[in-house]
């Protein structure tokens, strides 16, 4: 059966897109850490990071890289952490979160945001990955 995440890559279920290339999806998590919280998937759907290959792995932290730097332009943080962690989805996903204190690295605290924020936030991050690729 496809990942929530797979159906996400179909359009099946919408998402709040920020970044697409051929093999690589971004999107706001929808239950963030923190204002800006962003996933990124492989549309080849695999389910754990190191069933990837090499070249895979490179290239979904090449996709993240240029993706966070886009979070860095829109998203006031004092940096932009990477986690791998988590057992919920089985489709490999990074997230990139805005760190502003310890507790947004932690999965137990959640911001809420009304669909207009993740709208514009979805589009100003979008314009800034599209401004730099
Ligand atoms: P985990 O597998 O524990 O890393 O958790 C999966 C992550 O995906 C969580 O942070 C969820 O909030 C996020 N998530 C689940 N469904 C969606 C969705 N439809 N759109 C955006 N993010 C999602």
């Amino acid at each position: 059966m496809a990942t929530i995440f797979s159906k996400i890559i179909s359009g099946e279920i919408p998402s709040y897109k920020v970044a697409e290339n051929q093999d690589f999806l971004a999107f706001l998590d929808i239950n963030p850490n923190a204002k800006g919280h962003t996933l990124c998937i492989p549309k080849k759907e695999t389910n754990r990071l190191f069933d990837l290959s090499m070249d895979e792995y490179t290239a979904l932290m090449q996709f993240s890289y240029s993706v966070a730097k886009a979070i860095e332009k829109v998203v006031e943080c004092n940096r932009v952490g990477l986690s791998v962690i988590g057992l919920e989805v089985p489709h490999v996903h990074v997230h990139l979160i805005p760190l502003n204190e310890m507790k947004n690295a932690q999965f137990t605290h959640k911001e809420n945001l009304t669909s207009e924020a993740y709208q514009s936030l979805a589009a100003d991050i979008a314009e800034a990955y599209k401004s730099q690729n």
